[in-house]
């Protein structure tokens, strides 16, 4: 085992917190976060144990192949790109030798409860005319919201994003620049200055739901998203999101990481407060220079450090809203929807407040359909459809029995697709059909009340407030992930493994 000894030097503009001088790391989960920080440490010569509880890694981004039918269960597009890109690059190789990235379009289709629909193609061009059709008057305001976005996103998504805000002082700095950018406004209420129309405000407001934040409540930071979708465009990987998870492993293994699976974590052992190895459940100690957590960052602090040292943080912090996820192998096509079809409610304050903060659930429903058959035809055998339904839900802090409760919320489901979307005789159709509601996402994915995205991403939970990328209650221990800084989404978590693995590398000296 390794010596370790405390250091207050910087080197490459990150403050040393603890000197290891090297051993093995080991990261436990083999989510998206922990294979890109495997891949990244791997890379840079360090041997890297990754473990991962289940047996096959992706976390959140896992499959289910049934009856000719592939689903992806998590993750359904991909934006940002060139974060994938560069992994691949320190790694020596290149993504698309490895995986198909297909660029979609439009990136969605949007319904309203009126039955008009908004297809959103992030060509200007093609994105004004459908402007038009609802406002003509908003045209002018999108041209002004994707200037502001352009100038949010080149000021705050590259400065903010890219460091790791681990002291007071660094949040400090980039105060008056966040206030500048509106970053103290929710979402929608930013929005609503640039469109008149409420379902534009819709469309241009919704996307904080896909890292597990609220609209009317997640820092108008986040509104760049559609900047972001248009700059590196929305991708499908071919095969399924899944082919991208197996490239991740292969590309770890070939760099001569080693991979265990069927390996759950059940405590990080510790030293005079320094991370010095974990212990799996079947007993196994392995010991290590550094840990990096890729599980839940909630669930490690209760679960796999001794409750003691439990910061006050990790009970007050509101997580964010669960998915509860149908996978419908349907042997006929419904060739009204998109590869990504968005279904927006009636009540979208209401509903969104209740999923968010409400009790119980909501009377009505907003769906998110991923239908990849209208991209790739291997996802389905001919003339079928590989359906994945999305509703939205509240946590499980939110005292639902989901035992007594899934049954008839399936069958409402499917009774809304067929009775308010087009999906007529879906019912009959189904040839093969899984769920995953937020019981799973606390027992197969060991999150947190069940938070589909971990940590609610909202101002006061950002950044410094954030459980940051280095713990500063133990040497040696790190986290990378959705609950992370900077937060959830793929691009968001493979932010969080740059950061991370610069912190690792920074802080271990070879000798
Ligand atoms: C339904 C859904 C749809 C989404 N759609 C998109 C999308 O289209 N695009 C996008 O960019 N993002 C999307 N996201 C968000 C994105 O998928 C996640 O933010 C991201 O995949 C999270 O990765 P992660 O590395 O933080 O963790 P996870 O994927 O949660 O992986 C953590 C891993 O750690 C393992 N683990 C936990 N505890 C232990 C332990 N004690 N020992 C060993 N292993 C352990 C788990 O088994 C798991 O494999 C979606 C998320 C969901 C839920």
């Amino acid at each position: 085992m390794t010596q370790s000894k405390k250091q207050t030097t910087s080197h490459n503009g990150l403050q040393i917190k603890y000197v290891s001088d090297g051993g093995r790391i080991i990261v436990i989960g083999a989510g998206f976060g922990g294979l890109a920080t495997a891949i990244r440490l791997q890379a840079a010569g360090l041997p890297v144990t990754l473990l991962e509880a289940r047996e096959h890694p992706g976390g959140r981004a896992g499959q289910i192949q049934d009856q000719g039918f592939t689903f992806d269960m998590g993750p359904t597009l991909i934006t940002a790109p060139h974060l994938l890109e560069e992994l691949w690059q320190l790694a020596g190789r290149d993504l698309r030798e490895d995986v198909e990235l297909i660029p979609l379009s439009p990136f969605y289709r949007i319904l309203f409860a009126d039955g008009r629909s908004f297809d959103y193609w992030g060509i200007a061009e093609q994105d004004e005319a459908e402007i038009a059709r609802f406002e003509p008057r908003d045209v002018q305001g999108y041209r002004a919201f994707l200037a502001e976005t352009r100038h949010i996103y080149e000021r705050a998504f590259v400065d903010l994003a890219g460091q790791p805000f681990l002291a007071m002082g660094d949040l400090l700095r980039v105060t008056p620049e966040l206030i500048r950018l509106g970053g103290h406004r929710s979402v929608y209420s930013f929005v609503s200055r640039y469109f008149r129309h409420p379902y534009l405000r819709m469309v241009f407001s919704f996307h904080p739901l896909f890292i597990g934040g609220n609209p009317f409540r997640a820092s108008a930071i986040y509104s760049i998203v559609p900047y972001l979708e248009r700059l590196g465009g929305v991708h499908f990987a071919r095969g399924g999101m899944y082919t991208l998870v197996q490239a991740m492993e292969k590309l770890f293994c070939s760099l001569g990481g080693e991979v265990r699976y069927n390996a759950p974590v059940e405590q990080i052992l510790l030293k005079e407060r320094q991370a010095k190895g974990v212990r799996l459940q079947d007993g196994t100690a392995l010991s290590a220079g550094a840990v990096v957590a890729n599980s839940d960052v909630a669930q490690t602090y209760l679960k796999l450090l001794p409750r003691e040292y439990l910061p006050g943080s990790i009970e007050r912090y509101h997580y964010s809203m669960s998915c509860f996820l149908l996978y419908l192998g349907v042997k006929r096509e419904y060739t009204h929807l998109r590869h990504h079809t968005i279904i927006m409610p009636e009540r979208y304050r209401k509903l969104i407040h209740e999923i968010f903060d409400g009790r119980g659930l909501p009377a009505d429903l907003a769906l998110y359909l991923h239908t990849p058959t209208r991209t790739d035809a291997t996802m389905a055998p001919p003339g079928c459809e590989s359906l994945y339904v999305l509703a939205p839900v509240p946590n499980l802090a939110h005292g639902i029995d989901w035992t007594r409760e899934t049954p008839a919320f399936r069958d409402r489901i499917i009774q809304f697709l067929e009775q308010q979307c087009g999906l007529t005789g879906l019912s009959e159709n189904i040839v093969t059909e899984q769920m995953f509601t937020p019981l799973d996402f606390a027992s197969q994915l060991r999150s947190h009340q069940g938070a589909a995205f971990s940590i609610e991403p909202t101002l006061l939970q950002s950044a410094y407030f954030r459980p940051h990328n280095r713990s500063n209650m133990f040497d040696g221990l790190y986290f990378v992930g959705a609950g992370t800084h900077p937060g959830a989404g793929i691009p968001g978590v493979l932010l969080s493994a740059d950061l991370t693995s610069r912190l690792v590398c920074n802080d271990i000296v070879r000798v």
